[in-house]
């Protein structure tokens, strides 16, 4: 019996979603399958999304890729989490980090026990209890190990210039044969009976053919939106920040914070990203509410060192294609959607869509059921996403601007709502067995932002109060005792890239 010809997957794009997608592509499916990669000299990619998700750990590990490499390469950072300033009422602040928050007793939550023991305290205390938490307080920085409670015991992500991840992963992929193509599509061509993309047609001429077409061509959205015009779903009203500015600057001297800061503005929030050599910094922000030169002046103000770059406007729309998957065209990344970057999700929804893709390959023809369970599944990751995003501008106090009075009043979808109120009512947060935000995550905001029910499961109040309180004086005493035994996080990094100089 002959060999069966390798299906042959172009993708177009190379950015941040096209590199991660050629990259897993060759590593789980050579030599089944051909990957080629498009991507335009004169398009660019969008250049911005330096904060991550601690599940990019596991890519780069699924690949075998050497995290101080990574690191040295990126000129990245570790994160343990979004500290936010000003979003429940101006002056406060919280952290929402990759940890849980102590440990269930008799399979009651932790912040139950908490929310009896501390009635009158308000919500930041409660990451007395997160090891990522207090770590990121004393800025020290050790991965997870069984000196600190084991993988269990909290996560970390990290802070990356987002110009030098995608020319990482090139390296990478083009090492294990994928093939780039450096040119500009300018035709799309479809089969005339059942509409499927069968062949690009680029600018010096040349036609590629491929049977399954991954659309990472970013906002353009050539493939899904432009040619296949697949039904685009608008957050706006949800989500109505729709601008970004940035501006990196120098990097003040002294320890690197291990966290992202996400800053209240009067008309949005501003990200605070700290590198191995910069600040990254940009204002998120309602075109509706401040002007394009406005918001650069609030942003210009608050920078706190040197600018490195002329201020860069991005603009977007929060929202996305109705299906990731029509035909035989798969959408990544900005193709398919955006939320806004708050939670530093974007690049995490592009794994996941690269995890499902490789899980539901069609290595002979597309299964319509396999590209159902695909949407279905994606749809399920952007509602969670999305619901969690509004909870942080909704599940506020602020009065002082329009912006903030429009966020704190508006309509939220009927999902968010009984969530809300379900916590209100009884301090419950819904099962959640998927997805990037499970209960701690919820807790650390609700609580955060001053939404603290007057209630906690009837079981933890059963111990003894005195026993309680004791126990919860040994935990935080057990955790910063653990927090320090690490390193400072400037030390860690020099130590793990040997770069005195740089990581100073
Ligand atoms: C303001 C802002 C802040 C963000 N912050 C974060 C963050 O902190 N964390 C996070 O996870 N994500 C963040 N993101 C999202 C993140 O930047 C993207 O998810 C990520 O960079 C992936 O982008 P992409 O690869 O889909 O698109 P792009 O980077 O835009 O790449 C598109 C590619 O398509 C190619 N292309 C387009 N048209 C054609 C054509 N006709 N022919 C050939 N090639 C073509 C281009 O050349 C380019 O290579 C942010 C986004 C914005 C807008």
């Amino acid at each position: 019996m002959g060999q069966r010809a390798k299906r042959r997957v172009v993708i177009v794009g190379g950015g941040t979603a096209g590199w991660m997608t050629a990259a897993a592509l060759v590593d789980a499916l050579n030599p089944r399958i051909s990957v080629q990669l498009i991507e335009s000299p004169e398009i660019g990619i969008v250049g911005v999304g330096e904060a991550t998700f601690p599940h990019l750990r596991l890519f780069l590990r699924r690949l075998g890729i050497d995290e101080a490499a990574f690191m040295a390469a990126t000129h990245a950072t570790f994160k343990l989490g979004i500290v936010f300033n000003d979003f429940g009422a101006l002056g406060e602040e919280y952290m929402h980090g990759f940890a849980g928050f102590g440990e269930a007793v008799a399979g009651v939550p932790f912040y139950h026990y908490w929310l009896r023991m501390h009635r009158h305290a308000n919500g930041a205390a409660i990451g007395d209890y997160s090891i990522a938490v207090a770590a990121a307080r004393a800025r020290r920085f050790h991965p997870p190990c069984a000196e600190l409670g084991g993988e269990a015991a909290f996560s970390y992500a990290y802070q990356f210039d987002a110009t030098r991840f995608a020319p990482f992963l090139r390296d990478f992929a083009c090492a294990r044969g994928v093939d780039r193509v450096e040119a500009t599509v300018r035709r799309v061509e479809r089969d005339a009976d059942s509409g499927d993309v069968v062949a690009l047609e680029l600018g010096d001429g040349r036609r590629i053919e491929g049977d399954l077409f991954v659309d990472c061509s970013g906002f353009r959205s050539l493939l899904l939106g432009e040619t296949l015009e697949e039904g685009w779903e608008s957050w706006s009203d949800w989500l109505p920040c729709d601008r970004a500015v940035a501006m990196p600057c120098g990097r003040p001297a002294g320890e690197i914070e291990p966290f992202t800061r996400a800053i209240g503005m009067p008309s949005g929030w501003r990200w605070r990203i700290p590198l191995q050599h910069r600040l990254g910094n940009g204002y998120v922000f309602s075109s509706a509410h401040v002007s394009e030169d406005e918001a650069t002046a609030q942003l210009a103000a608050v920078l706190e060192g040197e600018p490195l770059a002329d201020p860069r406007i991005l603009k977007f729309r929060p929202g996305r294609r109705m299906r990731a998957w029509s035909h035989n065209v798969i959408g990544i990344g900005l193709a398919a959607g955006f939320l806004e970057p708050m939670e530093s999700t974007s690049i995490y929804l592009v794994q996941v869509a690269i995890d499902w893709l490789l899980e539901l390959f069609p290595i002979d023809a597309v299964d319509p059921q396999d590209r159902a369970t695909f949407n279905e599944l994606i749809d399920f990751e952007y509602a969670r996403i999305r619901d969690f995003l509004i909870l942080h501008y909704h599940a506020t106090r602020r009065d002082d601007s329009p912006f903030w009075n429009r966020m704190r009043t508006m309509e939220i979808p009927e999902s968010l709502a009984d969530r809300l109120a379900l916590w209100r009512q009884a301090a419950r947060i819904p099962f959640y067995g998927r997805g990037p935000f499970l209960e701690p995550s919820w807790v650390s905001v609700l609580l955060g932002q001053g939404i603290r029910p007057e209630v906690w499961d009837a079981r933890a109040q059963l111990p003894d109060a005195e026993k309680l309180r004791g126990a919860m004086l040994h935990l935080k005493g057990d955790i910063d005792r653990r927090v320090y035994t690490m390193p400072g996080h400037s030390r860690f990094l020099q130590n793990l890239l040997g770069q005195e100089d740089r990581v100073g």
